[in-house]
């Protein structure tokens, strides 16, 4: 990813000027819980559309083509939508749009199974350590044959998935849109056409099952978890719903539309915890370094970004880096974070005056 050059300056005297102007309505906010440096809702629509002006012809990256359907899909495609945990939406560009969620699903399957297991079980189990390797990455499984590294590379990701208990492997598929209906807070179904392309084509995802086999990695049978698995990055999502989906794990798992509970508090820790370290595969450090945000990509260009307690942020445009990240998704992000000043390491950002 280029790095953007981070406007201090700017950022500085933003925040500063939100935080002496004391603001009545503070993005993210209610009236009871605020924060000294949470912008307001128009701020965040102005540093968006800003966002949307400079990046729409960026013409780095190219669209996903291991799997064909993808690499049909426009490339010019971009919205950006901002969700408050007070449900306040700020939006530009494509936000209408139905995509394949593709890796980012894989964030609520694992509140899912966390939900239904807990955490220790899925940490003992999957694990929660940056592999440093490519998202579909076989040398990660062999030279961590104790766990499968972590539930957003596709090997801990099958795994997760075979750990969710369901009578068969269709009501397994069916309780899984449903979670992910319920944290975008509307009825999201499957895009047939990239679960058919995927599903003719991931022999490398059969082979990633067949080797969790071999290390006894995998809790059900392999070749099914393998087909749910490709069922559930194949789910239909527009740039809005994804920031529910966002919103809802920056709200403490309940949905900011809703109001409805959908991931259990004591898990949202550790689901951001692993977004950090490994949400954008082994471009994951980087991330971290200029953005600070927890965030989970797809190869097929959405990314969320999420701003604990306050926000989230999604953006769908499907030209992708080499590691997989949608490359103009990366640099809005980066540039919304800077320019709000919400970097998660930055004392600044919780309230340092
Ligand atoms: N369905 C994709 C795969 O298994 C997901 C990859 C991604 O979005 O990173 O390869």
């Amino acid at each position: 990813m280029k790095v953007i050059s981070v406007r201090r300056n700017a950022r500085l005297a933003l925040v500063a000027f939100l935080v002496c102007a004391g603001f009545p309505v503070l993005f993210a906010q209610t009236s009871t819980q605020r924060s000294p440096v949470a912008p307001s809702r128009e701020q965040v629509q102005a540093v968006v559309d800003q966002a949307y002006e400079k990046f729409k012809s960026d013409t780095g990256g190219k669209n996903a083509d291991y799997i064909p359907a993808l690499a049909q899909v426009d490339s010019k495609l971009f919205g950006v939508v901002a969700i408050s945990t007070d449900g306040q939406i700020v939006s530009d560009g494509d936000i209408d749009h139905a995509f394949s969620i593709q890796s980012i699903s894989k964030v609520f399957s694992l509140a899912l199974a966390m939900n239904e297991l807990g955490p220790d079980a899925v940490f003992a189990k999957i694990g929660s350590e940056p592999t440093g390797r490519p998202f579909n990455s076989v040398d990660a499984v062999v030279d961590m044959p104790s766990h499968t590294g972590n539930a957003f590379v596709n090997a801990g990701a099958i795994a997760t998935v075979s750990l969710i208990s369901a009578p068969s492997a269709d009501a397994k598929w069916q309780m899984i849109l449903d979670f992910y209906s319920k944290a975008a807070g509307e009825n999201l179904t499957l895009l047939e056409d990239v679960y058919k392309s995927e599903a003719a084509t991931n022999t490398g995802n059969r082979a990633l099952a067949a080797l969790l086999l071999k290390y006894e990695r995998i809790y059900a049978d392999p070749l099914e978890s393998v087909d749910v698995y490709t069922k559930q990055c194949s789910v239909g999502v527009t740039a809005k719903q994804l920031a529910v989906m966002g919103a809802t794990l920056a709200n403490d798992g309940i949905n900011p539309i809703t109001h409805e509970r959908v991931i259990k508090s004591e898990n949202v820790p550790e689901i951001l915890s692993t977004m950090m370290m490994a949400g954008l595969y082994d471009g994951s450090g980087g991330w971290a370094w200029h953005v600070g945000l927890p965030a989970k990509s797809g190869v097929g260009g959405g990314i969320i970004a999420v701003f604990p307690g306050k926000g989230a942020i999604a953006v769908f445009a499907p030209p992708l880096d080499e590691a997989g990240n949608s490359v103009k998704a990366q640099k809005t992000i980066n540039y919304v974070a800077e320019q709000l000043g919400i970097n998660l390491f930055s004392p600044r950002s919780v309230g340092l005056k």
